[in-house]
């Protein structure tokens, strides 16, 4: 067959399929949250651009020295990373180098990416052969904690009293189960054992109210575009670098090109550990992007970080309650998302439940691991009116599965809880 006839034949085969239409849910989930118009509103209103025009560089800045604000941070290696969390994440891990001693802290699905991630930078090529996609390299050790439960300073305290590795990894808020892990006793124990720490904050940042200067055993912090941040997903995921991370990839070195935490930082205009003037390309930033993410990071800011994690522990404290009046158990203490077991007469029913209301455009999700649950979350969704239509909408899911559910009485004492304020 000529190569003339195969095109044709393709062509002929092929048909385009028509414009995509995405229809408007209501994010109720672990994250993405639901974009703030302003976001969107900027992200269509910038002006085609390139990645070294002016107002796109100072832009790049002007986020820069915000994301210091909201990591709460004097690190010079503050900026942020093209596309989602899981960037973010391996732009922090990217210094790991094969045979680095590592304890990873796993009490669900992210964690469990997070080790992963590790155990693929820490292998030897013989770990990477042995079991390319699963790696176990002898130096990574991984303290799994049960899902449901929170990873505490005593387990981390004494897993680096044991094993005395150079690096340790924890996630701050574990979506898949919704829990708090201790950031103030891992800090503690990565100074104590001289350890450098990598804090997975994706699901915190901007949530909780911390400054990440006062855990300086932390070396490296990786957040994402879309959960507390609520920037447009696939759009900047913020990380910071303390300096003595910095100076050991420098002195080392680090095998990415598209995540060195060093070479990366050039296009935000930092250069030899200080603020430049000018930016060095790295790669073709998007004025869209950052348009719409300077605008999360103001919002963030107007809003005000700690006033921020007071609403959000607010509104989950009156989601929780509902939920729980509905004869659910809530295991999470999150303030972004409650994480909870049906009541025993449906047990067993948690993934129908979860899909019948995303069919309607509620998009609320169930655990990705072991053991099912469901998840409900309150990203960006900080008024009454937003909390009654979660509660209202998952209390009718309940009674069409067959719950006893006194729906009105349920909203009722919502209402008194958030008129209590
Ligand atoms: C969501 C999440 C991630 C992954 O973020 P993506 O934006 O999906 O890449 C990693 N860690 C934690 C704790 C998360 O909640």
């Amino acid at each position: 067959m000529t190569s003339q006839a195969r095109v044709q034949k393709h062509d002929h085969d092929f048909q385009i399929p028509p414009q995509l239409e995405i229809p408007q849910t209501l994010a109720a989930g672990p994250g993405p949250g639901n974009t703030d118009p302003r976001v969107l509103e900027r992200f269509a209103a910038a002006g085609v651009a390139d990645h070294m025009q002016a107002d796109v560089i100072r832009g790049m800045k002007e986020a820069k020295l915000m994301l210091r604000e909201v990591f709460g941070t004097k690190n010079v290696y503050t900026y942020a990373v093209v596309g989602t969390g899981w960037s973010g994440l391996d732009c922090a891990f990217s210094p790991i180098l094969p045979g680095d001693t590592v304890v990873t802290f796993v009490n669900g699905t992210f964690s469990g990416i997070d080790d992963l991630n590790v155990r693929l930078k820490a292998s030897s090529r013989e770990d990477l052969a042995a079991n390319s996609l699963d790696p176990k390299p002898a130096n990574v050790v991984t303290i799994n904690v049960p899902h449901g439960q929170s990873v505490t300073g005593e387990i981390v305290e004494a897993a680096l009293a044991e094993h005395k590795p150079m690096w340790a990894v924890m996630a701050h808020w574990e979506t898949g189960s919704g829990r708090i892990n201790d950031l103030r006793g891992f800090d503690a124990a990565c100074a104590k054992h001289d350890v450098m720490g990598i804090i997975d904050c994706v699901s915190s940042l901007g949530i909780a109210y911390f400054d990440i200067d006062d855990y300086p055993a932390v070396t490296t912090w990786a957040s994402c575009p879309q959960k507390g941040i609520l920037g447009l997903p696939g759009t900047y995921a913020p990380v910071s670098f303390s300096d003595k991370v910095i100076d050991l990839v420098r002195q080392r070195g680090c095998p990415s090109y598209d995540h060195h935490p060093i070479l990366g930082a050039r296009h935000w205009c930092i250069d030899n550990g200080e603020d430049v003037e000018a930016a060095a390309y790295h790669r073709t930033h998007s004025g869209y992007s950052v348009a719409s993410f300077h605008e999360a990071l103001r919002l963030l800011l107007q809003h005000g970080r700690e006033q921020k994690a007071a609403d959000y522990a607010f509104y989950e404290q009156g989601l929780r309650a509902a939920v729980e009046a509905m004869g659910c158990e809530v295991t999470s203490n999150m303030t972004s998302l409650v994480v909870c077991n049906l009541p025993g007469e449906l047990a067993g029913k948690e993934k129908e439940l979860v899909g019948n209301c995303r069919a309607r455009g509620f998009a609320i999700w169930p655990t990705l691991s072991e053991p099912t649950q469901v998840r409900i979350g309150i990203l960006n969704q900080l008024t009454p009116a937003a909390i009654n239509d979660i509660v209202g909408r998952f209390a009718d899911a309940m009674i069409e599965m067959g719950a006893e559910v006194d729906k009105q009485k349920i909203l009722d004492d919502l209402n008194a809880h958030l008129d209590g304020r």
